[in-house]
């Protein structure tokens, strides 16, 4: 086994634990307002890093599928391969760094123009 694969599996293991653990805190109710208040807050921000867990999930098991294909360290977008260094850090990268630089400003710049269709509209 490889070490990437060690690691991506490892990451795997902790993640499903971690989304496990936040199972419960959605259906909790209580008949106090103001700690429904607190619950709400918390559900609010448990939902929120659920949402970043299971992403981070996602791409981790699209990297050991990728392992398993013998695509690992291949960028998807211009099929140079990922530098060494990148994939230690974040070894379920599946981009070269200068094609994620582009995919995240093209984002930015479709989150701000949403940003702006949404102030014209008010
Ligand atoms: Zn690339």
């Amino acid at each position: 086994m490889s070490q990437a694969q060690e690691l991506l599996l490892q990451k795997e293991a902790e993640l499903i634990q971690l989304l496990r653990s936040r199972d419960g805190l959605a259906i909790e109710k209580s008949a106090d307002p103001m700690d429904e208040i607190q619950r709400a807050t918390e559900r609010d921000l448990a939902i929120r890093s659920v949402d970043r867990d299971s992403t981070l999930l996602r791409q981790v098991r699209a990297a050991l599928q990728r392992i398993d294909e013998q695509t690992f360290g291949v960028c998807v977008d211009c099929d140079e391969e990922i530098s060494p260094k990148r994939l230690k850090a974040v070894p379920w990268a599946q981009r070269c760094i200068q094609c994620q630089e582009a995919a995240d400003q093209d984002r930015q710049e479709h989150a701000e123009s949403l940003d702006d269709s949404i102030l014209s509209m008010a």
